[in-house]
């Protein structure tokens, strides 16, 4: 929502409350009674810009309850689209007020329209709205006690509960609630039942929470699923549980104040979800058990890892599982990895090398030659100032042609290793070890051109 409304509630008091038809259909015809310019200010006609505009009627849902509110848009006479972006009614009890963008269109004061709101976000949004209660509703009978809510929120996407940490309600728990929900409710056609009760009954009942607001002198408005329960609620829900397939457990938080589930009825949004948690992790795990296996040949790859990928298991508990498992693996494939260095570099060392001495400017350099793309330059570091010992030339050079490694260690304080740093068009990789005037010179060549780099230091 954009700024701007914060200084028009006078204004907007003098107003009838808008006549909100949107718990029983999607669209109504309705008149503009005022229109407001992106910075609240009263105008007669809103044209190609964000403005706010008051109907006399709308099916729009506006923020309540934890509900986002819904989006949809101004159909005019001459079939032309407005979008409404967003709706608020929390500015003066009973107005509601609808973001509409006008770009290249018009509303005038006074204007006949058709409103229409987005049914698929709208009934996304009551499905994962019911499904929030039905959820606590389970919740609190198989405790066979209320949990302290913190607070619920939702949209067409996915909806939260928290409420204050309990012992007995564990990331497992959780678990057993949604199968419980699954198998038992949304299988069956239960209808909804709504009808309002006066104040004083819901308060007599028990039915209100601490924040339940109820406007003075209105009658609460019940929602009931019979045989699973009921609260006060001014939201928007199915007709029947068997509009909802399955509840999916997303996620579980939880710290000292409050623990905070992520559950969702839309299957779009939790395949996108999962595919991210489980199926990329899933290939993952699969690259790194091939590495794995190239090392050691008789490693037994973890059994069954493609079942994760299956729907029955996109839940929060096959994510954590599967998050021990890529753990796992991860740690075998560096102590592999590590031994596998020190192998190497036990091999290194024995190499046959192919030594020739380059001389430039009375200065003489050792080069040794190799071919292998197992020798990284890590391993080559960790030898050639040993290595280099053996020889008493200016420079000490090591290049392996597989990898385009080419290492320099300087025995010779005059020669200025840094001055290659300029030439970046020769290396693709430039890292110096050894401080003020270092010692040790290691870089990714972009060519076979080591001798061109070596004689250009000696010049
Ligand atoms: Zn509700």
């Amino acid at each position: 929502m954009i700024e701007g409304l914060n200084d028009t509630e006078l204004e907007l008091s003098d107003l009838e409350p808008t006549k909100f038809v949107g718990f029983d259909t999607l669209e109504s015809d309705a008149t503009v009674v005022m229109l407001l310019d992106r910075d609240g200010n009263k105008i007669d006609e809103l044209k190609d810009d964000l403005g706010f505009v008051i109907f006399d009627t709308t099916p729009f849902f506006a923020l309540g309850g934890g509900q986002e509110s819904d989006n949809g848009c101004v159909v005019k006479k001459d079939n032309s689209k407005l979008p409404i972006v967003d709706l608020r009614k929390d500015i003066v009890d009973g107005i509601y007020i609808h973001e509409v963008n006008a770009e290249n269109n018009v509303l005038n004061i006074g204007d006949k329209v058709h409103l229409l709101v987005n049914d698929t976000k709208r009934e996304q949004a009551s499905q994962n709205h019911s499904a929030l209660h039905i959820t606590w509703s389970t919740l609190h009978t198989m405790l066979n006690e209320d949990l302290p809510e913190v607070g619920s929120k939702l949209n067409d996407e996915k909806y939260q509960i928290q409420f204050e940490p309990d012992w007995r309600v564990t990331e497992q728990f959780v678990m057993d609630v949604v199968n419980k929900m699954n198998a038992d409710v949304f299988t069956k056609d239960i209808k909804t039942k709504i009808y309002e009760i006066s104040e004083q009954e819901a308060k007599d009942k028990n039915y209100l929470l601490d924040f339940t607001k109820v406007d003075k002198g209105e009658n609460v408005r019940m929602v009931e699923f019979p045989g699973v329960g009921l609260e006060p609620c001014s939201g928007t829900h199915i007709t029947s549980t068997n509009e909802i397939t399955k509840v999916y457990y997303l996620n579980y938080d939880r710290n000292k104040k409050r623990v905070s589930l992520d559950l969702t009825t839309n299957y779009a949004f939790a395949k996108n979800y999962f595919d991210e948690k489980i199926i990329a992790k899933v290939r993952e795990i699969e690259t790194l058990e091939g590495k794995i296996k190239n090392l050691k040949p008789d490693y037994i790859k973890t059994p069954n890892l493609a079942d994760f990928e299956k729907e029955e298991n996109w839940n929060y508990l096959s994510v954590q599982k599967l998050n021990q498992v890529f753990n796992d693996v991860t740690k075998t494939l560096n102590t592999l990895a590590k031994e596998e260095q020190k192998r190497l570099a036990k091999e290194f060392e024995a190499f046959d090398f192919n030594e020739e001495t380059i001389s430039n400017n009375n200065k003489t350099v050792t080069l040794m030659s190799f071919n292998d793309e197992r020798i990284t330059d890590k391993i080559v570091v960790s030898s050639a100032m040993k290595m280099s010992r053996d020889y008493q030339t200016n420079l000490f050079a090591i290049y392996n042609e597989a990898l385009k490694n080419l290492i320099i260690v300087s025995n010779d304080k005059a020669l200025d290793l840094k001055s290659i740093a300029d030439n970046e068009d020769i290396y693709n990789k430039f890292d110096l070890k050894g401080g003020g005037s270092p010692k040790m010179l290691t870089l990714t060549l972009s060519d076979d051109n080591q001798k061109e780099v070596i004689n250009s230091l000696l010049n």
